[in-house]
């Protein structure tokens, strides 16, 4: 279960908005499983259909929030024009490269689907053992 505050979350969708027509992305930081920083990054993919992190950055934002004593809660990307849920690349790129292990099985995936630029869909979800998706509560407010 997780709750994120309407102002991250809004952060988020704004995030996603500006990327559009590609999909957006970012990480959610958090202390005691506690939201409490979004971080915007670059979609290195530059893709309607897929994201990517850029290296460089990612390592820059996983420093900083091990500097501000954070820890990773979630991983955020958006759907441009299909529901908010892992699709088989999501599930494929969550993986170690050539494995069946998540790279981040603590770690919540969120997805935004702005299918409905008017009305974002948020959903919360683990990536598991060979790309397993286990849906988890999410809450906004
Ligand atoms: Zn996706």
């Amino acid at each position: 279960m997780i709750r994120i505050d309407k102002g991250l979350f809004d952060e988020m969708v704004a995030h996603g908005l500006s990327n559009l027509p590609n999909e957006a992305c970012g990480v959610l930081a958090g202390k005691e499983g506690r939201p409490v920083k979004f971080f915007p990054m670059t979609n290195a993919d530059g893709s309607p259909l897929t994201y990517r992190f850029e290296p460089k950055e990612s390592l820059r934002v996983w420093n900083e929030i091990e500097d501000e004593g954070f820890e990773q809660l979630a991983i955020f990307h958006t759907h441009t024009h299909t529901e908010a849920y892992p699709s088989v690349t999501d599930r494929k790129r969550a993986m170690w490269a050539d494995s069946d292990q998540p790279s981040f099985p603590d770690t919540y995936y969120l997805i935004v689907s702005l299918e409905d630029r008017a009305a974002p869909v948020l959903r919360a979800f683990r990536i598991l053992d060979g790309g397993a998706v286990s849906e988890e509560d999410v809450t906004i407010g």
